[in-house]
């Protein structure tokens, strides 16, 4: 095990090492060594996974002949409890789709629809900033691929001219808002490429953004209108919608293709039915969020502004705000001092981001308060 002592001592040395916290949830609040501070770190964009009532509701729905803890097979055995069709039919209807199909996790998701949908005569483009889960997705199947400078859909554009003719399919991978800068792919535009070619797929990761963006909930994909011209459209319920799981909305052909080669749905158990049944809960109710919607959208302009005010390059337009500190080392120290002032923000190191850019990311959730933005913004100094 000696090359495992080694490797960790290196990552000790670069102040890249990493350990599980931990930590106590209380609502809103993380404990941590004896120590109570808002979670500025959580994916609960909506605030729903902190809200106790919303629990009570779905337990008075529950008895112990509709609490199933497991489904004790893939879906293609006996694990096809009704709920899931339920849910995915809601999807369906919600997104205006002619299907839907849920998934364990979006790491499922990504790692199992990429290597389907894709052979030796396909070609990948993909974002330099796509979340692990799709390069993983990418190295598993056996298309080649070539990754785009973040957002720069010119180079992309130049890339499906180039190659077009000399695959048989070019599928272009973004997320619509990105994990780390919290920035966003502009979808229109990937749109009005794809129109340009008929053997041009996308596929966007709807992961930060369910929930968050469009009127009803649905995401940046429904904000633009395009929710039809994306060949596959995957979001996580494990984020705002305060749950575990995922799905893609997309063609019928695209879930019947799906269902009999992708085989992170194919070999693994389905998600229990008591876990589905949360979630069409929650999804049912993503619609009237309006104001949580509106409201983190105006705490994340506060922070954001207050960081372009003071120096900071700012690329994020939404609630995952990064404070770009530079070396990992300083990004540590920085994140310790907010925690003394009761703010848990983590520090973002290399592999996560690229060397050199460690930060800290604040991911913004619908019940932070204004004014509790105001006393993190007066811990925040002028970028030196
Ligand atoms: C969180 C995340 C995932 C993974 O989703 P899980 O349901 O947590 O497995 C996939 N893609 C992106 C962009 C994410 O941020």
């Amino acid at each position: 095990m000696d090359f495992m002592h080694q490797q960790l001592q290196q990552l000790e040395a670069a102040s890249n090492l990493r350990h599980l916290p931990a930590l106590i949830h209380d609502g809103r609040d993380v404990i941590v060594n004896g120590q109570r501070m808002l979670n500025l770190s959580s994916n609960d964009y909506l605030g729903l996974a902190a809200d106790r009532r919303l629990r009570e509701a779905f337990l008075e729905t529950l008895t112990p002949d509709t609490f199933l803890p497991t489904s004790s097979s893939s879906r293609l055995l006996t694990g096809n409890f009704t709920g899931y069709t339920e849910l995915e039919q809601e999807l369906a209807q919600l997104f205006g789709t002619e299907a839907a199909l849920v998934f364990n996790s979006g790491y499922h998701a990504n790692t199992g629809i990429l290597p389907a949908v894709s052979d030796a005569q396909t070609l990948i483009l993909a974002d330099k900033l796509v979340h692990a889960s799709l390069i993983d997705g990418i190295r598993l199947s056996a298309a080649r691929c070539i990754r785009y400078r973040h957002n720069d859909l010119a180079q992309a554009g130049r890339l499906v001219e180039e190659h077009h003719r000399t695959y048989s399919r070019i599928i272009l991978v973004t997320e619509s808002i990105f994990s780390m800068d919290g920035d966003e792919a502009d979808l229109r535009a990937l749109v009005a490429l794809k129109k340009r070619y008929d053997n041009l797929l996308l596929y966007v990761d709807e992961a930060h953004a369910f929930g968050v963006c469009g009127p009803q909930g649905l995401g940046c994909a429904e904000e633009a209108g395009c929710i039809g011209d994306i060949d596959f459209l995957v979001g996580t319920f494990g984020k705002a919608a305060a749950s575990a799981g995922a799905y893609i909305v997309c063609r019928q052909v695209v879930r019947d293709y799906l269902i009999n080669r992708m085989r992170t749905f194919i070999f693994t158990t389905a998600l229990p039915p008591v876990n589905i049944a949360w979630t069409l809960f929650i999804v049912r109710k993503l619609a009237d969020m309006r104001e949580r919607r509106a409201h983190l959208a105006h705490i994340g302009r506060l922070l954001r502004d207050a960081l372009t005010a003071r120096s900071y390059a700012c690329p994020s337009t939404s609630h995952i705000v990064p404070l770009m500190v530079g070396p990992s080392a300083d990004t540590v120290l920085r994140a310790d001092q907010l925690q003394r002032h009761g703010f848990y923000a983590l520090p973002v190191r290399p592999p996560t981001v690229p060397e050199g850019t460690s930060r800290i990311r604040f991911s913004l959730t619908a019940d932070v308060r204004a004014d509790e933005i105001l006393r993190l913004i007066a811990c925040i100094p002028e970028k030196s």
